[in-house]
């Protein structure tokens, strides 16, 4: 039986993917082998990488300025790799502080440089906030702005993209990428790991403006340069090819689904459910300041903190799993992905509203 996955990442796939990977493990269109035997290089594998591309440029819109890579490494391992990429001519990058993740960023760069804070969204209630470009303190020229577009862990999410002028503005999308349209032009890099919204965990996926490949520090290593990267179309070294091809399903799951739009609709309404029920009673708690709260990640707390485990256990026995809070919070979370189906929101706002009359 499936249960109602509110898991953070790796996450929830749709089931119709897992059907058709499962469909297709033994025997990938009449090849005679399974994805994950396939060499790289050879005919399947090769239409399997080029059609995940064309369709990932074609849902997000990517224009024809901006290389689409994939990598690995993750989310964090890129808070590694992109200043191993840009800071080749100017060692220093400016970082808006949203939450957990975009603090680890910041604090990986300095490996390589200056690292300078232009804001923070702490505030005595945690991460709760999302600094508007007039509280942005920029250092003076810096070789690129880093925001993390959605906090996976404090449920802040960054609508507002300001114009940098000339400074590339760099967003770790990971939680959020494919949530809704975004306007990529705007950003000089963007990332994302695909265990939260895209696939399983393994490749990362990385849009870079063509201007910003000629960067690199001369210590980055070779299989994450994204100018060798891009010049090998991603295959400079032994892809994650079965995390690829799952990527590649969800594309096309996506595009069934109407797209980017109709995906970002899904999001309103499954989020605006949970936070009204959240917001309707003083028996749970989001702290977030609403024009950041986030359409992916939902953590909220309960009144009483004593009934945490109970809430937790009460929940499991009606199939709604993975709702504890991240351990540096605290609390729940409910991730609510391109891949938690409505019902499941619908499921965990009813078991809420039983859970606060039998306790309140
Ligand atoms: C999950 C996550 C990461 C870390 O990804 P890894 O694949 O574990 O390296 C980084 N940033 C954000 C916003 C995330 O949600």
């Amino acid at each position: 039986m499936r249960v109602f996955n509110f898991s953070a990442g790796p996450a929830a796939l749709p089931e119709e993917v897992l059907r058709q990977a499962a469909d297709e493990m033994l025997d990938w269109h009449g090849s005679g082998m399974s994805v994950m035997e396939m060499s790289h290089r050879g005919p399947e594998f090769m239409q399997i990488h080029s059609e995940a591309l064309l369709d990932l440029r074609e849902l997000m819109e990517v224009p024809a300025s901006h290389h689409i890579l994939f990598l690995q490494g993750g989310g964090i391992g890129e808070n590694a790799i992109v200043p191993l990429n840009l800071f080749g001519v100017k060692p220093r990058a400016d970082f808006v502080i949203t939450g957990s993740w975009s603090q680890k960023s910041q604090k990986e760069a300095l490996k390589y440089g200056a690292a300078h804070i232009a804001a923070t969204g702490r505030t005595a209630e945690g991460f709760t906030h999302s600094p508007p470009k007039s509280e942005w303190q920029l250092s003076d020229d810096p070789a690129y702005v880093h925001l993390c577009t959605n906090e996976t862990i404090d449920g802040v999410e960054t609508f507002e993209i300001p114009d940098l002028g000339d400074i590339p503005l760099v967003a770790d999308a990971s939680s959020h990428i494919l949530s809704r349209p975004m306007d990529i032009a705007k950003y000089g890099v963007l990332y994302g790991g695909a265990q939260k919204n895209i696939g399983m965990a393994g490749v990362t996926v990385v849009i870079v403006r063509e201007d910003l490949l000629d960067r690199a520090m001369s210590i980055c290593p070779s299989a994450f340069e994204w100018k060798t990267v891009a010049a090998n179309n991603s295959m400079f070294n032994t892809p994650p090819t079965y995390a690829i091809y799952i990527s590649g399903l969800v594309f096309k799951w996506l595009k069934r689904q109407g797209g980017l739009a109709a995906m970002e609709a899904r999001a309103i309404e499954k989020s605006k459910l949970l936070y009204d029920a959240i917001d309707a009673s003083s028996f749970y708690i989001n702290k977030v300041e609403r024009r950041a709260r986030s359409r992916m990640n939902v953590p909220f707390f309960l009144a009483d903190e004593t009934r945490n485990e109970d809430f937790l256990a009460g929940a499991k026995a009606r199939g709604l799993l993975q709702l504890k809070g991240h351990k540096s919070v605290g609390g729940m979370r409910a991730s609510i992905y391109n891949a938690v189906p409505l019902d499941a929101v619908k499921a965990l706002v009813e078991y809420m509203s039983e859970f606060e009359a039998k306790h309140a």
